[in-house]
């Protein structure tokens, strides 16, 4: 059930967030909102590549709270806005993951 919520917020909300501020280009912006999932490259660098118990958020290069900061600030430039919207709502989506694992592995 946590990979259904947590892939849905990866793929269907950025449908939603698309519409609601890039109304008449919304499947380009969709489409740019999915590219910023590629900020998962980072899990290459870890070992094991892939970890179900492990928070993203702090561990990996580009999840971590020195390029979440950079990606705040990325929402100030108006050509790098929607992109900086992506990685921020993919961070979200992680740490809603995070907490998730807090709750049901105590
Ligand atoms: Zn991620």
């Amino acid at each position: 059930m946590q990979q259904i919520i947590h892939y849905s917020f990866h793929f269907i909300v950025p449908v939603f967030i698309a519409l609601l501020l890039y109304r008449q280009h919304w499947v380009k912006a969709y489409g740019i909102l999915l590219l910023t999932m590629m900020v998962d490259a980072d899990h290459v660098l870890a070992t094991p590549v892939y970890a179900a118990w492990r928070c993203s958020i702090g561990f990996h290069l580009l999840h971590s709270y020195p390029a979440i900061v950079i990606y705040i600030l990325l929402l100030f430039f108006r050509p790098a806005r929607l992109v900086a919207i992506g990685l921020l709502w993919h961070m979200a989506t992680d740490y809603m993951d995070c907490l998730l694992q807090m709750v049901y592995c105590k």
